[in-house]
């Protein structure tokens, strides 16, 4: 899956999740942009969304990705249940400590995404289904 579809997945996961951008007016669409635009140029690659009315609102991908409303959208808040290997039956994570039932595993997933040497790779591999 290339970058583009797979930020486009996330986006559209989060906003089925109920993510929203923060302003007032709802998401009516979004596109993945590398085109040269003096206000964000120094963002690129960019999620331009398309609000509720006239407006808009840009941001970079990973401006976008490291937000933890983003995050906590994408790996929606589920039952820890330990497999025999200590991770998280639900989604496959730990976090290196014995977790109790209805830990947070979207905070291990944005660390270990932040830090990836590859962090569009990390989400592809561990986009929730
Ligand atoms: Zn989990």
């Amino acid at each position: 899956m290339d970058k583009q579809k797979v930020l486009e997945k996330a986006i559209q996961k989060a906003l089925d999740n109920g993510w929203q951008t923060g302003w007032e007016e709802a998401v009516e669409s979004f596109e993945y942009s590398t085109a040269d635009d003096e206000h964000y140029v120094q963002m690129q690659p960019y999620i331009r969304f398309n609000l509720e009315g006239d407006g808009e609102w840009s941001i970079g991908i990973f401006g976008l990705m490291y937000r933890h409303e983003f995050a906590q959208a994408l790996w929606p808040k589920h039952d820890w249940k330990t497999r025999d290997d200590g991770l998280c039956g639900s989604c496959g994570v730990g976090f290196g400590y014995a977790a109790s039932s209805g830990s947070e595993c979207w905070k291990e997933h944005l660390q270990q995404m932040v830090i990836a040497d590859d962090p569009i790779e990390y989400l592809a591999a561990n986009m929730p289904t």
